[in-house]
């Protein structure tokens, strides 16, 4: 199996990966969505809340804002406190505003300062002059499958496109130039050619564009190319690493035949 790194950023990773199958690489994309403990806010307690935004509604929009998430926080499950709230498991962000204002991330103040919002920008609420916003919430380690909050990132993956065209019978009419919507075909040195082939959605209006048949757009199912969007919580390299630790361990408890499954 081999890994090519096409573009890295801070939040998005997309590579090539070849040599493996369809099942792997969907294993890796769901270990990616599901199966990754990150940090979210779990619980609130609200002890002013004078916004148009209700308690629940604003609490779910709190467990929607991604956190940075450090090593070494136990899940609650494996914590020995009965509660779920000490600083082995949990993690407090707390607010205290006055109106008028727009609330948004950056005013919540953690209890570790490597635990906080991915982006001081997300709006949370509004308030009104005199109106008061007043909670506590606690952050703690989840998991994807379990909701939505505790899910690192995007991942997606498709098939690396073949493009075929024969020489003979094709006119050079150029409809297949037109009919591609990315815009990827060109006519250059008599021969029509595919330019960033990996941006090929395979939709075939090429194919279906050419009244000759000389196009042929296939999948090579042993390549693919594979996204990881961030949403903050930690480097898609670190998710990626995470998952294939998770796909490591998952192998190596069916061969022992222990119960993780
Ligand atoms: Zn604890």
């Amino acid at each position: 199996m081999e890994i090519e790194i096409r573009e890295l950023k801070d939040d998005r990773l997309k590579f090539f990966l070849s040599g493996a199958t369809p099942e792997f690489v969907n294993s890796l994309r769901r270990a990616i969505l599901q199966e990754i403990p990150v940090m979210a806010v779990d619980e609130v307690d609200f002890m002013a809340n004078d916004s148009v935004v209700d308690d629940e509604i604003l609490a779910h929009r709190l467990g929607q804002v991604p956190l940075h998430t450090p090593e070494g926080y136990l899940l609650p499950s494996e914590c020995d406190c009965r509660d779920g709230r000490c600083s082995n498991c949990s993690v407090s962000l707390t607010l205290k505003t006055e109106g008028p204002s727009l609330v948004k991330s950056g005013i919540l103040e953690s209890s570790d300062t490597e635990v906080v919002p991915a982006s001081d920008s997300f709006p949370l609420t509004r308030l009104g002059e005199g109106q008061k916003l007043e909670l506590m919430a606690i952050a703690r380690l989840g998991f994807g499958k379990d909701h939505p909050n505790w899910q690192p990132a995007l991942a997606s993956y498709k098939y690396m496109p073949i493009f075929g065209w024969k020489k003979d019978g094709c006119t050079l009419c150029g409809d297949c130039v037109e009919a591609c919507p990315p815009d990827l075909l060109e006519i250059a040195d008599d021969e029509v050619v595919i330019n960033d082939l990996e941006e090929c959605t395979m939709c075939k209006a090429c194919v279906d564009a050419c009244p000759e048949g000389a196009i042929d757009i296939d999948q090579d199912s042993s390549k693919f190319i594979f996204k990881v969007e961030s949403f903050g919580c930690m480097s898609p390299v670190r998710i990626l690493e995470k998952a294939a630790e998770v796909l490591k361990e998952k192998c190596e408890d069916f061969i022992g035949g222990t119960e993780r499954f």
